[in-house]
């Protein structure tokens, strides 16, 4: 029997999941005493109602009876409640002394790229103005640097997607290249599907089968880390068959004679062995990207997250540039953002060597405008410091001795993550701020109670680029605070507190916009008011009557003589590049399942979709499975050099025989990234995450 609802609430907000920031509401339905809630999708230009599973449940997280609700103090070894007041105190008391003990860059701070845009430029500003130290750096370092900075060096800008996603269904060739959006961003598939409907064809370059690569025309399953042999191989063909776009070589790009050169001295028998795939498949890439009319090339972490990401992200934007598709209607370039901020939060001063607005830190002009901005002397601007995995290094190494957590969980979410746990237990002070105890912040000595996406008011950036404000009306749960507020607190105890005068999200978002006029990442004339009326703006949107920029590069690029630069990329050698052996037998690869958001401290707690995916899983070929001694849905240790994890077995016959694979939202003896080596690229500092190699035992 149905029992009647007594009231029912209905608060605006956007998932907190992925980067595609699906607007939504959550429904509060009171029945007798017990409240019900259910999410549904609103209408809005990017998912146009639609929500996958994730953001259906997200509220089960959010309204957790582990939500944190008070600050915790580490009192011999177990954690106690005590006042924020309490908290600001041991805050003080601990960074003020190890400052004075240490040096100033001897505190540090990890950021994340799942805060909104107000929270990651107060953090940079926290960090510089505040605590005075070199030592920022945040997640989003493991998770699209190497796109940002192959972007930034070809295109002279970063913005995650050079046209809106309504022209996808009207592009006539795609390639997704190390991409599973099906799993990851599902609600952006319709646009996929659509352009296949319209008879696109798509190509899909992956190791493993997936949902994604269902979609695609055809399926490249190579080598993991050969990405830029295959995309060397296509532009080979492209140039030997002459299906490049020579005007726009001509009038917008360079150094096209050297890649030419390059390219025509490598063999296409080399490159097809070299990533495993056949001729065949490299000509039917060449010819149809090269004849179509348009087409778009999409990244993501299987071609970024290896230690030569950049230069595979570059490999890539050769075709575009090659071919002449980009800067126009239906051709372009999109790195596929995996978290809900990834985009914005890499803008605003999060990251070691960058100041608000993608200005540089090295760069006297922008030190003197933001410190201008910040009412600092650029003298007192701290200088560069160093990538989220380095930070850890230092920690070991004795220069870095404290840490502020905001919203991450490093253990879980770095490489060699062994090391990650030895480091903050050697801190002499961790602060944690998060909304649950999570792995990082079961070690610290503060945990401090954050807010939730359905609690903090603020704006994201989306996949494409585009800036949306997220309502946030819920009662706060117990004495939870916003991540803006608890920096504005703290700053305010360290005797910083002129800096950071903000009662609302929206003041520091008009600091932002000043701070970051002028920059490559121009917010100036986006206000609240409009993005409430215009329902998101995607940057550069320098003028208040500015409609924003929905198509990037029509006449020129970013570089101050507007060209993109083409780049030689060889694809044989890459330093220490994880190679088979005996010992260590086959290729690791990782990724997401759908069910699960990052480090999963989130999606573990609802209980929808935990009961989806409960355990890590290594996917084997079972010829694979069979010649080692593996039995279908068995524990196998995993090992690698630096660490070993007991992980159930899927036999799959759609994995590569030389490849298995292992979701990375488990912790513990479950967590992958204890496999997988600190090795970073040399540009962007990303780890190679997407190959390790290790060898497989049954555990009996
Ligand atoms: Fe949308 Fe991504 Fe949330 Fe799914 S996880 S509802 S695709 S924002």
């Amino acid at each position: 029997k149905q029992q009647k609802v007594q009231s029912e609430q209905i608060y605006e907000t956007q998932c907190p999941y992925c980067s595609m920031q699906c607007k939504m509401q959550l429904i509060e339905q009171r029945i007798i005493s017990r409240k019900k809630h259910k999410t549904v999708g609103k209408d809005n230009p990017t998912s146009q109602g639609r929500l996958c599973v994730k953001g259906m449940n997200a509220h089960q997280h959010a309204l957790h009876h582990d939500r944190l609700k008070q600050p915790l103090k580490r009192i011999n070894g177990e954690f106690e409640p005590i006042t924020w007041e309490e908290a600001y105190q041991l805050i003080q008391e601990n960074f003020e002394q190890i400052q004075k003990e240490d040096g100033k860059d001897a505190l540090s701070v990890y950021g994340s790229a799942s805060v909104t845009n107000e929270e990651a430029y107060l953090l940079g500003k926290f960090a510089r103005v505040a605590l005075e130290t070199r030592h920022i750096d945040y997640n989003g370092r493991l998770c699209m640097a190497s796109a940002a900075t192959g972007a930034n060096m070809t295109f002279g800008i970063d913005r995650g997607f050079t046209n809106t996603l309504q022209e996808v269904p009207h592009t006539r060739c795609i390639i997704l290249a190390g991409t599973n959006i099906a799993d990851c961003q599902p609600t952006i598939m319709p646009y996929f599907e659509k352009a296949k409907e319209n008879g696109a064809y798509i190509i899909a370059i992956d190791p493993r089968e997936t949902s994604t690569t269902n979609l695609a025309d055809l399926h490249i399953k190579n080598i993991p880390g050969t990405d830029v042999a295959i995309a060397n191989g296509v532009l080979k063909i492209l140039i030997d068959l002459d299906l490049i776009d020579h005007a726009f070589i001509e009038q917008r790009t360079e150094d096209f004679a050297e890649v030419r050169a390059y390219i025509q001295s490598i063999k296409l028998d080399d490159v097809a062995k070299t990533a495993g795939v056949s001729l065949d498949e490299l000509y039917q890439i060449a010819l149809v990207f090269g004849r179509e009319p348009s087409g778009m090339i999409f990244t993501a972490r299987g071609i970024e997250q290896q230690i030569n990401g950049t230069e595979t992200v570059r490999s890539f934007l050769n075709l575009l540039l090659a071919t002449g598709k980009i800067g126009k209607r239906n051709s372009g370039y999109g790195a596929i953002t995996g978290q809900g901020n990834g985009q914005g939060a890499r803008e605003h001063g999060q990251k070691a060597d960058q100041l608000p607005g993608y200005r540089l830190i090295e760069n006297l002009k922008d030190r003197q405008y933001i410190a201008n901005v910040w009412g600092i002397e650029e003298k007192n601007l701290p200088r560069k410091g160093v990538s989220a995995y380095e930070m850890f290094e230092k920690i070991m190494a004795g220069e870095i001795t404290s840490m502020f957590v905001m919203c991450s969980n490093p253990i879980v979410s770095n490489p060699n993550a062994n090391l990650i746990k030895k480091a903050l237990q050697k801190l002499k002070f961790l602060v944690v701020s998060d909304l649950f105890l999570s792995e990082s912040a079961k070690l610290a000595d503060l945990v401090l109670p954050a807010t939730s996406y359905l609690e903090d008011e603020g704006t994201l950036t989306n996949v494409e680029g585009r800036v949306m404000l997220r309502e946030a009306n819920y009662p706060i749960q117990g004495e939870a605070k916003h991540d803006w507020q608890i920096l504005c607190d703290i700053a305010q105890r360290l005797g910083k507190g002129k800096y950071f005068d903000f009662d609302q999200a929206e003041e520091i978002f008009e600091e932002l916009r000043i701070a970051s006029k002028g920059g490559k990442a121009d917010y100036s004339g986006i206000t609240y008011e409009r993005l409430r009326q215009e329902q998101g703006i995607l940057w550069p949107c320098p003028s208040e009557d500015h409609a924003g920029t929905n198509r990037l590069f029509e006449d020129s690029f970013a570089h101050e003589n507007g060209k993109a630069k083409m780049a030689v990329i060889p694809y044989q050698s890459i330093d220490n590049k994880p190679t088979i052996t005996q010992e260590y037998p086959l290729y690791l690869t990782t990724g997401r399942v759908m069910s699960h958001y990052l480090t999963g401290e989130q999606t573990r707690k609802s209980p929808s979709l935990a009961a989806r995916d409960f355990e890590a899983f290594l996917e084997i070929h079972p010829q694979t499975a069979e010649k080692h001694g593996i039995e279908a849905d068995s524990l196998v240790r995993v090992t690698s050099e630096k660490g070993w994890i007991i992980v159930r077995c899927r036999l799959s016959s759609t994995i590569r025989k030389d490849t298995v694979f292992v979701p990375f939202h488990w912790t513990e003896k479950q967590n992958v990234n204890r496999l997988v080596s600190d090795q970073l690229d040399p540009y962007c500092r990303m780890p190679g995450f997407k190959m390790s190699v290790v060898r497989l035992s049954p555990v009996n």
